[in-house]
């Protein structure tokens, strides 16, 4: 079967405001990166664009990156390759499964060569030898570098308004350190860690980020658990969410976001008058992992 891509609509992107489910004299505005496409949503796409850049002016064939079973880059990579011609291949991090979740069955569809190793050789980050390294543009498991974070600048481009706060949640930290790479004195940046007691962080988005800014902090305290865990009370939080805004968020990135800044506002962290932008920041395809029925949407 080939896999037709959507159109990528840049132009679907809105800024909701969400001020009335926060209630509190704060203003909230969600900006919708998870309306580009069903497939490459949210931040993906910007952190792989510089990527696909240098492939096509070094002429490689194509990208090849790093991912687990549900990873959203994975797919994300399938889709950004094919969409430009590209080769892509995958490196998935344990056995090759008797059946295929659906991220994988997704990037095998766009054309992705997908390739199940250890865990062990997961962690070392081996290419297997059947594959011609040099001849790809390799990037790094989530799109973490100094190029992706150049991209994930670029998300600021599709919003006019200027806010005191920029939030978003947290993995590799590369679309967090382009959007203080991007935003100007005086602003701030909020990252919800979504993993639990990843120390590592600080450093890794220090490491992408220009000047010695201080205008940043991750919170911790919000991972539910760790990296794609739940609990009843974040898929509840995310119903009521969905309910009162008609925003749908994934239960990996972008609910504990939601639900994050909810208890900040609650704990007046943001000053009186503080202006929030919340990035969606996609994932919606994570959901599929949990079983149907558990969300509303
Ligand atoms: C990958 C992803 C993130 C994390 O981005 P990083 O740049 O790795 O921190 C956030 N939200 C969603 C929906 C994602 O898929």
């Amino acid at each position: 079967m080939v896999y037709m891509l959507p159109a990528l609509s840049f132009e679907s992107i809105t800024t909701d405001n969400v001020s009335s489910f926060y209630q509190r004299k704060i203003e909230v505005d969600v900006l919708r990166l998870d309306k580009i496409s069903p497939i490459i949503s949210g931040n993906k796409w910007f952190k792989l664009r510089y990527y696909i850049e240098e492939v096509l002016s070094q002429q490689k064939k194509g990208i090849l990156t790093f991912g687990g079973a549900w990873s959203n880059h994975i797919v994300a990579t399938a889709a950004a390759c094919k969409e430009s011609g590209l080769q892509s291949v995958g490196i998935i991090r344990g056995e090759e499964p008797k059946e295929k979740s659906p991220t994988q069955q997704q990037a095998h569809e766009l054309g992705m060569k997908l390739i199940y190793i250890s865990r062990s050789d997961y962690q070392l980050k081996k290419i297997p030898g059947e594959i011609e390294a040099d001849e790809y543009c390799i990037v790094n498991e989530g799109g973490y570098g100094i190029t992706g974070a150049k991209g994930a600048s670029t998300i600021l481009d599709y919003c006019s308004k200027n806010y005191t706060h920029y939030c978003c949640a947290v993995g590799t930290g590369t679309m967090m350190a382009g959007i203080i790479n991007r935003v100007q004195p005086g602003q701030n940046v909020v990252g919800i860690s979504i993993m639990k007691n990843n120390r590592e962080l600080e450093n890794m988005v220090q490491e992408l980020t220009k000047d010695d800014k201080k205008n940043w902090q991750i919170f911790h305290d919000y991972s539910f658990g760790g990296y794609a865990k739940h609990q009843p009370a974040l898929l509840k939080f995310m119903n009521e969410f969905y309910k009162q805004t008609a925003i749908p968020s994934d239960f990996v990135y972008t609910g504990k976001l939601f639900f994050a800044i909810n208890n900040l506002i609650e704990k007046n962290y943001f000053p009186p008058m503080s202006s929030l932008l919340l990035i969606h920041s996609g994932g919606l395809q994570g959901n599929r992992s949990i079983p149907p029925g558990t969300l509303s949407f």
